[in-house]
């Protein structure tokens, strides 16, 4: 006994010292050795207590330490909480952990930090838009500094599900339809949450989600059923989620739906054999919320036997539900799981809090000095508001209706001009919605005493009073106004009729997208739809400014408005940002990463499809016997990677250094871009590639490159990319990564729909 508690003094006191130089100590034979240490004074009671992560939101600041949760956490039965605000709570909690714990083994701190802490950024689907890496890299290192300022050490993203289907509230959460982008923004996400140093107490680890394939669940519908070929998965859906691991990301998300048959939180081949054999993750895996436990729904068993899969599977960290805290001494007992595993589970748990440096200081995240001056302050508010602005992606601008002037009476009509909450976008649990940046509070700010503006509300979000309720949540109200639609039409045609220009700010509301806010329906709502038709029947110049979580079918709209500028939901910031891009401050340069559709009937539309057997013959929209539609066209109403700016550029000829090439050689492809218009600007030069013949069929166009380059007015440059062997891989019918040698045409365009082509053989 007295040689135990001597070994266990003598460890903890290794611990400490071992850990106070983080860098040079946190090898990782380093990092085992200590967890090691560790795990040999656990008994299997505190094992299982970290494994589990129950939601911690709603603790008072105060009570914290004699709160139920506090009494789990001396008990040692937790290994993290989630969702509690505050640098005080925080410290108070972990308190209770490394004070009052027999092993005193500091927790995990995690929360939804998806597009921004305090200051918010656009929702992830705007973000994509910017094609900016480096903006995007810079959101996550502000929102990481926020966060950790408040106590937070970990956060539950990036969201990377490659996503085809708009009605999926959750497209709005991920970076559009293509794995190429999808990839790359999800290494800067990582790069700005990690940084390059994890035990910095502004960086935080970060949780890439859902693993995997979340995003193509049937029919749009969330946490549908996914049901896949692996040829599908690793060429067209896998990449972003590999990309995480390459990048080093700490830990891992299931998701909550099937793949195949079998759930995602009890699949052992993603789980160890993807994810950990072949993609070499050494991090941990969290389950979605109550993931586990929705095994029993899925048909997989009862609580024991769904835990049991789960660890069996490969999974670390049971959210919320606590199958494993309450079945899996059971399930040893019995034989249906070993002791390797759950220390091999509890393993990684402790090295993600050795890699935090939680041992050396667990109160490092909550500082309340940082607090007071990191948060929402001005410098991160004015960089959040740039990237809003290069967030905007303008769809239509006939006449050039914009940039508009600084002058004479604008009537700004519609039920997102007014709305502070809503700025925010879903998903945004720490954010300060009644101080975000309303269109109205930017409008105002940018005209001072210049212009007049109108306001009217013209119409609610929805007809329907409980439609309406179930999106205006989470502290997102819409503020219905209860009279007559008539009513509400005829104030806002009065308003327009006194006024030089309109502003329609409409659309969505925030949590029309985001978490079980699936849409059968993405068109506008007929209701807004009626008060644009009154107000284009005013007949003066009418700019649609629309508010969205996903692709909308706006083909009205796009047909009978003379301008849209889509905002998406651009965070607390909104306003001002929107306003600089409509009265030419800035100028927009974002493109779309997901096709809108004319119709749902398209739905899932985008732009890596493959050929078909029957494709139509260019320039028609339909033959009988071909692949096609009766009643509309096989194109989209807005291609992926689409936008336009208040200047012009012009393509010039794709150059190729060589129309044929062998082996490793590269090929330099290059193209003249010349702004031909009067302002500077920012263009998303793309490049796409076709592989013509192969073992497999390929899709008619895939994005392999892309640069956003300045452009002043007058301007010209030479765009350059280089393309070599490893970009023509694929994944065979028999998933291995091949080279195939054929001809190729290489594209190079504004978006994906208007290219050059030149062809190339690769031998
Ligand atoms: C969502 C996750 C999120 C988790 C924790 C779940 O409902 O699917 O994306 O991270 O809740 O809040």
């Amino acid at each position: 006994m007295l040689n135990k508690y001597i070994l266990y003094i003598l460890l903890l006191g290794w611990i400490s010292s071992s850990c106070s130089t983080s860098v040079s100590n946190n090898s990782s034979d380093n990092l085992e050795a200590r967890a090691d240490s560790v795990l040999a004074l656990m008994t299997l009671e505190e094992k299982l207590g970290q494994l589990n992560l129950p939601v911690g939101g709603d603790i008072t600041t105060g009570e914290a330490g004699s709160s139920d949760i506090a009494v789990s956490i001396k008990a040692g039965k937790v290994g993290g909480l989630f969702n509690l605000k505050s640098a005080e709570k925080i410290r108070e909690i972990q308190r209770v952990a490394v004070e009052e714990s027999r092993l005193k083994i500091p927790l995990l701190f995690g929360m939804d930090v998806i597009h921004g802490y305090e200051t918010l950024f656009p929702i992830p689907l705007g973000l994509s838009s910017t094609w900016d890496m480096k903006l995007i890299e810079q959101s996550a290192r502000i929102a990481a500094i926020e966060a950790s300022a408040d106590g937070i050490n970990w956060t539950f993203s990036p969201m990377v599900d490659v996503s085809r289907d708009p009605r999926w509230g959750r497209v709005s959460e991920g970076n559009g339809e293509d794995p190429y982008l999808g990839a790359k923004i999800a290494k800067a996400m990582i790069q700005g949450y990690q940084g390059d140093d994890l035990t910095l107490a502004n960086t935080i680890m970060a949780c890439v989600k859902h693993f995997a394939l979340y995003g193509a669940p049937e029919a749009g519908r969330d946490y549908n059923s996914v049901d896949m070929s692996r040829q599908r998965m690793f060429n067209e859906y896998f990449l972003p989620y590999q990309a995480a691991v390459e990048a080093g990301v700490g830990s891992v998300m299931t998701s909550f739906n099937d793949i195949d048959g079998i759930p995602a939180s009890g699949n052992k081949w993603l789980m160890t054999d993807l994810l950990r054999d072949q993609w070499g993750f050494d991090g941990f895996v969290v389950t979605d919320y109550t993931a586990i436990n929705e095994m029993i729904a899925h048909g997989m068993g009862d609580l024991q036997q769904v835990s049991a899969l789960a660890l069996n599977a490969g999974v670390d960290m049971d959210m919320v539900g606590e199958g494993f805290l309450t079945t899996l001494a059971k399930s040893l007992e019995e034989g249906k799981i070993t002791k390797k595993q759950i220390d091999v589970a509890v393993k990684r748990m402790l090295i993600a809090k050795f890699r935090l440096g939680l041992f050396d200081d667990p109160y490092k995240y909550a500082d309340p000095e940082r607090s007071k001056n990191e948060i929402f302050n001005a410098e991160h508010r004015a960089i959040a508001r740039n990237i809003a602005a290069q967030s905007l992606v303008l769809l239509k601008n006939e006449g050039d209706i914009l940039p508009l002037q600084k002058k004479g009476t604008i009537a700004l009509i519609g039920p997102m001009a007014d709305n502070r909450e809503n700025m925010a976008g879903t998903w945004s649990v720490a954010g300060r919605f009644a101080e975000s940046v309303s269109l109205k509070d930017g409008l105002e700010k940018a005209l001072g005493d210049q212009a007049n503006i109108i306001l009217a509300r013209g119409a609610n979000v929805v007809p329907d009073a409980e439609y309406e309720a179930r999106v205006s949540i989470f502290g997102k109200p819409t503020y219905r106004d209860e009279r007559s639609e008539d009513l509400l039409i005829k104030e806002a045609v009065a308003a327009a009729n006194k006024s030089d220009v309109v502003l329609m700010a409409m659309g969505e509301s925030a949590e029309m997208s985001g978490e079980a806010a699936s849409r059968s329906d993405i068109e506008m709502p007929e209701n807004q739809r009626k008060l644009m038709q009154a107000l284009l029947d005013t007949g003066k110049p009418v700019v649609l400014v629309l508010f969205t979580g996903r692709p909308l079918a706006i083909k009205w709209e796009s047909e009978n408005v003379p301008a849209i500028l889509n905002v998406w939901f651009a965070g607390s910031e909104a306003g001002d940002a929107i306003a600089d891009v409509l009265f030419g401050d800035v100028n927009p340069s974002g493109k779309l990463t997901a096709t809108f559709p004319q119709n749902v009937g398209q739905v899932p539309i985008f732009y890596n499809q493959k050929n078909t057997g029957r494709p139509l013959p260019d320039g028609e929209w339909f033959q009988k016997f071909r692949s096609n539609y009766l009643d509309v066209s096989n194109d989209p109403l807005y291609p992926f990677g689409y936008g336009l700016s208040y200047t012009q550029f012009e393509y010039g000829d794709i150059q190729i250094s060589n129309k044929s090439l062998e082996g490793d050689r590269k090929l330099e492809v290059s193209i003249q871009i010349k702004n031909t218009g009067e302002r500077d600007g920012l263009e998303v030069v793309q490049l796409y590639i076709r592989d013509l013949v192969a073992s497999i069929t390929r899709p008619v166009k895939e994005l392999k490159g892309f640069e956003k380059v300045p452009l002043k007015a007058g301007e010209t440059k030479t765009v350059k990319f280089e393309l070599t062997k490893e970009n023509l891989k694929f994944y065979n019918f028999d998933i291995d990564f091949v080279f195939e040698p054929g001809e190729f045409d290489i594209m190079v365009g504004p978006n994906s729909r208007d290219l050059k082509t030149a062809r190339i053989e690769w031998k």
